[in-house]
C-alpha cells in the first residue's frame, strides 16, 4: 500500500526522507554496528548528535550563548506548570487567551497562585482571532501562544514587548524565521510531534538570565537550570525523540532554510483559504488576519455533510481531516512535512466534494 496523504493535527506527517533515512540507519547507526537508541546518552556517539542538533537549532533561530536548548519530557503540558514555577519572580505574569492551550496554561498559574492577568482574549468569539493588545513594560513575563492548533489561527507576527516574552510555539515550531532579540522572547517552546518530529520530547529555548530566577523550592528536576547545568542530561533524555529531531533539521536545511519552508507553507495556505473564501460550501473558522498557515480549520454547510467528507477522503487516502472535537468541521493541519502536492490533490478533492454534494 502507498503511503497516505496525512494531515493530522499532531502527531502528524514527518518528511518521508526523514523516514527512510531513519529506516535505513535504525540496525545499523552510521556503520556504527549499534541503533543510537541502544547507546548511552553520556557517551561519544550521542553526545555529538546532541550537541550537533543544540547547534544547527541556533543557527536556524540566529540565538547565541545567552540561551540554552533543552530537549525535555513531558510534553508542552508540562512547561504550563514549570513556566511559573522557574521564571515568575513575585510580579504579575500576563498571559493572552487565545484558547484551550492556553487556557490551560493560565489554570496552571492560577494552581500555583501566582498574580497572574489575562490581558486579553477572544474567548467572546470563540477564538476566531488573535486580539490586540500591550504586555505591560514591568511584567515579569507575558504569555502567548503563537499558532492555536485547534481554531487555526496564528500571530502574523509576534509582539516586541520590552518584559521577557513567553511563546508557546507547539504548532508552529520551525515553520518561519523568528527574531528573537526583536520579540525580547524569554522562553520559546514546543512538543516535536507537530512540526518537528515524532512525540516524546520538547523542545525549550530559554534564556539563561531568565531560569535564573528560579527559587530555592523548585524541586530539581523541575528547573531549567538543573537541566541547562547538565546539557538536558540531568536524567536519560528521549535519545530517540532527539535523533529524530536532527534528522528533520538536517531536511529543513536540505529545503532551504526556515524562509524557504516559510514560503511554500504561504503557497500552501493561500491555496486553501482562497479555495475556501471563493466557494459558497466551505467557510473557514478563523478570520482573516489571524490564520494560520499550520492548521487550517473550515467547515460545510453541515455536520452531516463535515462526517461525508471526511469518509470519503479517507477512501480517498486522505486523513486527519476531522476537525476538533471542540469545534467540530474539518481542519487540515498543512505542517512542514505536508507537501505541495498534497495539498494541491486536498484541493481538487474539495472543489469535487462541492461539485457532487453542494
Ligand atoms: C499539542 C499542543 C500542546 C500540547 O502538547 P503535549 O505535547 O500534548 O503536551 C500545547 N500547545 C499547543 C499549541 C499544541 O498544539
Amino acid at each position: 500500500m502507498s503511503r497516505v496523504l496525512n494531515f493530522s493535527a499532531g502527531p502528524s506527517a514527518i518528511p518521508l526522507a526523514v523516514l527512510e533515512r531513519a529506516q535505513a540507519e535504525f540496525t545499523n547507526y552510521h556503520g556504527l554496528g549499534f541503533s543510537i537508541m541502544e547507546v548511552s546518552h553520556r557517551g561519544k556517539v550521542f553526545e555529538e548528535l546532541h550537541n550537533n542538533a543544540i547547534a544547527k537549532l541556533k543557527s536556524f533561530y540566529n540565538i547565541g550563548d545567552d540561551y540554552a536548548v533543552l530537549f525535555l519530557q513531558g510534553g508542552a503540558t508540562l512547561q504550563f506548570a514549570q513556566i511559573p514555577m522557574n521564571i515568575y519572580t513575585g510580579g504579575v505574569a500576563e498571559y493572552v487567551n487565545t484558547g484551550v492551550w492556553t487556557q490551560k496554561a493560565i489554570k496552571e498559574a492560577k494552581i500555583q497562585n501566582i498574580n497572574y492577568k489575562v490581558i486579553a482574549s477572544s474567548e467572546d468569539t470563540k477564538f476566531d482571532h488573535i486580539p490586540n493588545f500591550n504586555f505591560s513594560d514591568d511584567a515579569d513575563y507575558g504569555y502567548i501562544c503563537s499558532n492555536n492548533t485547534i481554531y487555526g489561527t496564528q500571530y502574523a507576527t509576534l509582539p516586541s514587548p520590552k518584559c521577557p516574552l513567553v511563546v508557546d510555539s507547539s504548532s508552529d515550531l520551525l515553520s518561519r524565521e523568528i527574531d528573537f532579540k526583536a520579540h525580547n522572547i524569554g522562553l520559546f517552546y514546543g512538543g516535536a510531534q507537530k512540526n518537528a518530529g515524532p512525540a516524546g520530547i520538547t523542545i525549550v529555548i530559554v534564556k539563561k538570565d531568565l531560569a535564573a530566577r528560579v527559587k530555592d523550592s523548585v524541586p530539581t528536576p523541575l528547573r531549567y537550570t538543573t537541566q541547562i547545568e547538565a546539557n538536558s542530561l540531568a536524567n536519560t533524555p528521549p535519545t530517540f525523540g532527539i535523533y529524530m529531531f536532527d534528522l528533520v533539521l538536517d531536511w529543513i536545511k536540505d529545503q532551504g532554510g526556515l524562509n524557504a519552508i516559510n514560503a511554500v507553507n504561504e503557497q500552501k495556505a493561500a491555496a486553501l483559504y482562497e479555495l475556501i473564501d471563493n466557494s459558497d460550501f466551505y467557510k473557514a473558522f478563523a478570520k482573516p488576519g489571524s490564520r494560520s498557515l499550520m492548521n487550517v480549520s473550515f467547515a460545510t454547510p453541515s455536520a452531516e455533510l463535515d462526517g461525508a467528507f471526511v469518509k470519503l477522503a479517507e477512501q480517498n487516502g486522505m486523513i486527519g481531516l476531522k476537525g476538533h472535537r471542540i469545534l467540530g468541521g474539518l481542519r487540515a493541519s498543512i505542517y512542514n512535512a505536508v507537501t505541495q502536492q498534497s495539498v494541491q490533490t486536498l484541493c481538487e478533492f474539495m472543489k469535487e466534494f462541492q461539485r457532487t454534494h453542494g
